[in-house]
Parts: C-alpha cells; sequence; structure tokens
C-alpha cells in the first residue's frame, strides 16, 4: 500500500471509529481530519509531512517540547523496571520519590510556614484530581463532627474538568448546562471578568465588588459551606479570564474568615505557565488543597495529584472499623511511568532553570498583546504570563459578541492552521499557550502568524 493509501484509510477509520472529545463530529466528519505522526520540540507533524507549530502545548500539557530528550530516557528507564502497578495496597519507586519531589517544589514555592501541603494523593487527569479535591474536603468536615457543611462555592466561568463532580462546580453554560439535573448543588459567584463584569461595574473603581460579593454568599451559607474551589489567577477554559490583583489573595483571606476549605485547582497554571512554579505564588496564597494535572510529566503521560494539608489528612485517621479511610483510587493511580516522567520533567525545571528564561518570552506576548488590542475586533486581551486570550468582538464599542454560527474564532484558527500554527480558541477567544521551551524566534512566529490570522478574518474576509 502507498503512503498516500495509508493515510486516506487512517483518515477513513478515524472518521468510522472515533468520536472525538469537544467536537461536533458531524463537522468533523464533512473535514480532513489532520493526524499527527510526529513532534519535535515545538512543531508537531503530520502524516502528510507537514509542521505545525503546537501553540496551545497539545491542550495545555507540554512544558518542554516534544520527544525532550531527559523525559524521553527517563520513561524507557522506567519500561525496563516495572510499567504498572497499583497503589492500592501497594507502593512503588517513582511514586515516593514524585511525591517527595512535588512537596520540596510545592514547599519552596508556594508555603512559606511549615506544616502544610504534605500529603499526595494520586490520579489519573485533572478532572479527576478535583474530584477528589471535593470528596476530600467535604469528607473531611463529616470527620471533624460537622455534617451541615454539604455545599461548595464555585465561580462562574469556571472550568474545573468533565467528571459530573467537576461540572458541578463548574460555570460555563455551554459545556455544562445540559447536565443540570444530574449536578449536586452548589452556590454561584460572578466571575472576576472585568471586560464584562456581572455587576456592572469597572476596575478599579468598583473596589474588587465581586469579592464582596463572594463574602455575602460565604457569610450567608457559612454553616453549609465545605469549600470554594478556584481556578487561581486565571480562569482558562472560560476565556483566560485573568481576576483583578488582589481578587485571589482576598477569596483566601475570605475562606479562612468563614470557615471554608479553600481549593486551588492549578490544573492548567501550574507548573511555570503564570510565570511562578504556581499561580497562586502571585498573591502568596496557600490553599488549603491544591489540584495539579497536565504539566506535571511536561505533557506525556495523564497523571494528577490532589496535595492536602496535614490537618485534612489527619481527620481521616482512626481505627478500621470507624470508616473514615478515604476511599477513592483509579485503576492507574499512581503509574509508575507517569511518576517518572514528572520526576524528570520537575528535575528540568531546576536544570534548565525554566522560569528564569521565561521573562523575556512573556514580555514578547505582552508587547504583542498591546498592539493587537489596537485591532478593529479585538475587543480584549489578557494573560497570565504565558497563558493568553485575545477577545474577538463584533462591535469594539458595543462589546457586542460575534454570532456563535459565524464561529470566527474557529475561522482564525483554521487559517492559523493553514499557515502552519495549530491554536485551539475557546468560542471567540483566541487562546495562546505554547511549551514554555519555545524560542524567542518562535513565539514571535507563532504571534505573526495568529495576528494576520485575526486581520484577515476579521477585517478582510
Ligand atoms: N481544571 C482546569 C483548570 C482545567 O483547565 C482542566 C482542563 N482543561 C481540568 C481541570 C480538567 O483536566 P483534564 O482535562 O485533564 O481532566
Amino acid at each position: 500500500m502507498s503512503i498516500i493509501d495509508e493515510n486516506r484509510r487512517l483518515e477513513d477509520i478515524d472518521r468510522e471509529f472515533i468520536w472525538h472529545p469537544f467536537t461536533q463530529m458531524k463537522e468533523w466528519l464533512e473535514e480532513k481530519p489532520i493526524i499527527i505522526s510526529e513532534g519535535r520540540d515545538c512543531f508537531i507533524k503530520d502524516i502528510y509531512g507537514q509542521w505545525y507549530l503546537d501553540g496551545v502545548s497539545s491542550l495545555w500539557v507540554n512544558i518542554f517540547g516534544h520527544r525532550k530528550k531527559e523525559i524521553d530516557d527517563a520513561i524507557k528507564e522506567q519500561l525496563d523496571k516495572i510499567s504498572h502497578s497499583t497503589l492500592l495496597g501497594l507502593s512503588n519507586v517513582p511514586a515516593i520519590k514524585l511525591a517527595e519531589k512535588i512537596i520540596q517544589v510545592v514547599n519552596s514555592s508556594i508555603i512559606h510556614h511549615p506544616s502544610s501541603l504534605n500529603k499526595v494523593f494520586y490520579s489519573d487527569n485533572g478532572s479527576t484530581s478535583v474530584e477528589v479535591a471535593l470528596k476530600m474536603a467535604f469528607q473531611y468536615w463529616k470527620h471533624k463532627g460537622n455534617n451541615e457543611k454539604n455545599v461548595f462555592v464555585s465561580l462562574k466561568n469556571a472550568y474545573h474538568g468533565d467528571t459530573i463532580g467537576a461540572v458541578s462546580v463548574g460555570g460555563i453554560d455551554i459545556f455544562h448546562e445540559a447536565f443540570g439535573p444530574l449536578l449536586f448543588k452548589t452556590y454561584k459567584a460572578p466571575s472576576p471578568y472585568c471586560y464584562r463584569c456581572d455587576l456592572g461595574k469597572e476596575y478599579p473603581d468598583c473596589k474588587t465588588a465581586c469579592l464582596d460579593r463572594l463574602e455575602e454568599i460565604f457569610r450567608e451559607h457559612s454553616d453549609e459551606i465545605a469549600g470554594f474551589i478556584i481556578e487561581p489567577l486565571i480562569q482558562a477554559a472560560g476565556g483566560m479570564i485573568t481576576s483583578p490583583p488582589g481578587y485571589l489573595a482576598g477569596a483566601r483571606e475570605l475562606c479562612s474568615k468563614y470557615g471554608i476549605l479553600m481549593i486551588a485547582d492549578e490544573v492548567a497554571t501550574g507548573f511555570g505557565r503564570t510565570g511562578k512554579m504556581f499561580a497562586c505564588e502571585h498573591e502568596h496564597v496557600v490553599p488549603d488543597i491544591i489540584c495539579l494535572s497536565k504539566g506535571i510529566t511536561g505533557g506525556y503521560m495523564p497523571l494528577a495529584v490532589t496535595l492536602a494539608t496535614d490537618e485534612i489528612y489527619n481527620a481521616f485517621l482512626g481505627e478500621f472499623k470507624d470508616l473514615k479511610t478515604f476511599f477513592h483510587g483509579h485503576s492507574y493511580t499512581g503509574n509508575p511511568l507517569a511518576c517518572a516522567a514528572a520526576i524528570a520533567c520537575l528535575d528540568l525545571f531546576e536544570k534548565e532553570q525554566v522560569l528564569k528564561h521565561l521573562d523575556k518570552k512573556i514580555e514578547i506576548l505582552e508587547t504583542w498583546l498591546k498592539e493587537v488590542l489596537h485591532l478593529k475586533h479585538v475587543g480584549d486581551v489578557r494573560n497570565a504570563g504565558m497563558m493568553a486570550g485575545v477577545e474577538l468582538v463584533k462591535n469594539k464599542k458595543t462589546k457586542e459578541l460575534y454570532d456563535r454560527e459565524e464561529k470566527t474564532g474557529w475561522r482564525v484558527a483554521y487559517h492559523a492552521r493553514n499557515n502552519g500554527v495549530f491554536i485551539r480558541p475557546l468560542g471567540n477567544i483566541i487562546v495562546i499557550m505554547p511549551p514554555l521551551s519555545i524560542s524567542e524566534q518562535n513565539l514571535r512566529q507563532l504571534l505573526r502568524v495568529i495576528k494576520d490570522s485575526i486581520i484577515e478574518i476579521t477585517e478582510r474576509s
């Protein structure tokens, strides 16, 4: 079979058998799928040999580029020992070493006082790390003898994953509304979305009124609130919505004041994306529980951790008969290959001083964002470090949205794709989140193609 025939066969089989996530399959079936066969540094290659700049880090996971030798080697080395054994009733070497390392990294980054986030609970992906956090927080209060605290507070525009618990604390109508009848009760606080403020106010005159609203919810319902979950600094999937300075620290204070556990979902923001190892660091916030995934393995393997304080962990200690055990765990919990990749990834952070080299790239990105803000159909630009969003609008003065059917964000992404850059928008928000290792030259190329694509789609066609 010729290569062309084999490629066509792969396309047909994909269309026939794969149900792609977050994808309208009717549209997918009408298009020619891009099938990736290889990757190198910040580029991915399709089966026809076309290379694309990976502008979204393979869905926000890749940190050091593809085929990073140190991570490749760590996985190969682990393969020669064992690929998987369970953490239920056993332990394994990479899971232990990673736990030590991750606690050390978290402690040296966000914790400035001893005895805090010292317990690591493994799972496989961001959504499960959130499920674990919610169940832990809920059960913690039961073990403390408080049976009233059964409700979570989350934010409008929040995204914490796709499992039902994570969807319950989500706040993106187009993704989450359909599942309403299945979801547990939550209180939703306004999104700290200054460009489209729910409270109709303007920053900084508002004096962060969204925090006052959060406090009202806490004050009225603290007896029943188990925890508050937040994506620190930036609501990523909600549209790269950056919260105003002080919001995160203010939310932390309120959680402490009203006896509410703070869960920081750093699945997207963790591991350097915001310019610091963890987003919580920017406002010196120490959460009670932190969820980490995506970049933890450098974008190689599915792995997540939920870190909890000693206080939470200790509440689960008891006699076997007390049933204080945390009854949660997955088949691949603490998978040795994934843990080996994560150890290599954390070593690379040290070895390559990744965070130190980010400043210049963030500067390039921010300069570019200021430039594109002048474009006719760019309403707002936002970033937290290397996570950025460009909000396209039909009318800049009125902030009128494009009709969904126009698929403006997607058309920009397709245009970029035809010019060698892979990006995936969130509605009409263009997302820019390349691997942290991207060279300045490739970053400039990425930004140039995206800007040209925005102009071409919003001004010329
Ligand atoms: N939390 C946040 C903040 C996320 O951005 C995501 C994924 N985009 C998740 C949780 C869910 O992660 P996963 O897709 O690995 O389940």
